[in-house]
């Protein structure tokens, strides 16, 4: 038999949660951000981490039709699956620089690797003579790039390379007032003024401190996926669970591996379909929750591999589905749940979900 399509399959009752991906959202959330800077700044898109775990493909068209011309990615390989929703004159610049390994896929794709140390740069022209290339420096994070004496050494050599773009990161920009800021921006300045080269500094967080960060380029990724810090950005994700069964809990019975939670009323009791293999972590277990239109409903026990106990007592209906992240609850308050942030838990979105696409 033939699979329903997608949008006919989540009409039916399914066993798997339904992830639905605004992408029209994802597009509005970069114009809002282009919005913010300066009419000669250019806001590229990050797509790592496969559009942080929403499908780079699927974004990298639609931010292409929204008037993305610079896409971001982590690695080369990951260039592999948006080169073919782009023109040739999209540029697709890779974080981590030209790796050993990486000289083929960077020919073959017009990658432009950001160099990040001057065994790369080394790699990169002996390799690709004439294949355009960026750099990377460091302005404190430490994690990648040229440090200011390194960069010294090979700045004359390189400028007559002609590099496309000069990058560098903020260790500190989802804390506006952090000092860090300010000293990266007063290094980042030392050691490109004048050199009229184009450059980019700011993610997400730098776009929100100000112009004084925006330089030729920013590079959001988190903010068009809906997330803090940009607390403007409308929602892109949607994420109903199942509810498979639920059951009538006396006074002293327990709940879930390890007896967790035990009812200290006669309690309902839904189990819901997906666990910490399709992303929701079990430290969010204590204090999470799922919601039914406009009620909240805690999650009871421990969430297991592919089910969570949610408390639907107070109900005077019985759900097919309960939402864990919607209206009621973002990323960043299901991450808040889990101690950690909005990123890991998009980017550790479960392939079990059935995913639906909506571009309107
Ligand atoms: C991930 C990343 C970005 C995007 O950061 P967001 O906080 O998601 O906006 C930009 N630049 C670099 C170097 C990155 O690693």
């Amino acid at each position: 038999m033939l699979d329903p399509p997608l949008e006919a399959r989540s009409q039916v009752e399914m066993s798997t949660g339904n992830l639905t991906i605004n992408l029209k959202g994802i597009s509005n959330n970069w114009t809002a951000l282009d919005q913010l800077s300066a009419i000669n700044v250019e806001t590229a898109a990050v797509v790592k981490a496969d559009g942080y775990g929403l499908d780079a493909a699927r974004v990298a068209h639609a931010l292409y039709h929204a008037g993305v011309r610079q896409f971001f990615v982590a690695a080369a390989e990951e260039a592999a699956a948006i080169r073919m929703e782009l023109t040739d004159d999209v540029n697709i610049f890779v974080f981590s620089g030209h790796m050993r390994g990486d000289t083929e896929i960077i020919h073959d794709l017009n990658l432009i690797p950001l160099l990040n140390s001057f065994t790369q740069l080394t790699r990169h022209v002996e390799t690709l003579p004439g294949h355009p290339f960026g750099i990377q420096l460091d302005t404190g994070m430490n994690r990648l790039g040229m440090e200011p004496l390194e960069w010294e050494a090979v700045r004359e050599m390189v400028l007559t390379l002609k590099p496309e773009l000069v990058i560098s990161h903020l260790a500190c920009a989802d804390q506006p007032d952090h000092p860090m800021n300010k000293k990266q921006l007063k290094i980042f300045q030392s050691m490109t003024d004048g050199l009229n080269l184009k450059r980019s500094l700011s993610a997400t967080g730098g776009i929100l401190l100000g112009p004084e960060y925006h330089f030729d380029m920013t590079r959001p990724g988190i903010g068009l996926y809906g997330g803090a810090p940009f607390s403007d950005a409308g929602q892109v994700v949607q994420l109903s669970l199942p509810i498979i069964q639920i059951r009538d809990v006396e006074i002293g019975e327990t709940v879930g591996y390890g007896c967790t939670w035990q009812a200290e009323v006669p309690s309902r009791i839904a189990t819901v379909a997906a666990g910490y293999a399709d992303g929701l972590m079990r430290s969010i277990s204590p204090n999470g929750s799922l919601w039914a239109g406009d009620n909240i409903c805690k999650i009871v026990g421990r969430i297991s591999m592919d089910m969570v106990g949610v408390d639907i007592t107070n109900l005077d209906y019985e759900p097919n589905d309960l939402e864990i992240i919607g209206k009621h609850q973002n990323i960043d308050d299901l991450a808040g749940m889990a101690g950690t942030i909005g990123y890991e838990i998009l980017t550790s979105l479960g392939s079990r979900y059935n995913r639906l696409y909506v571009s309107k």
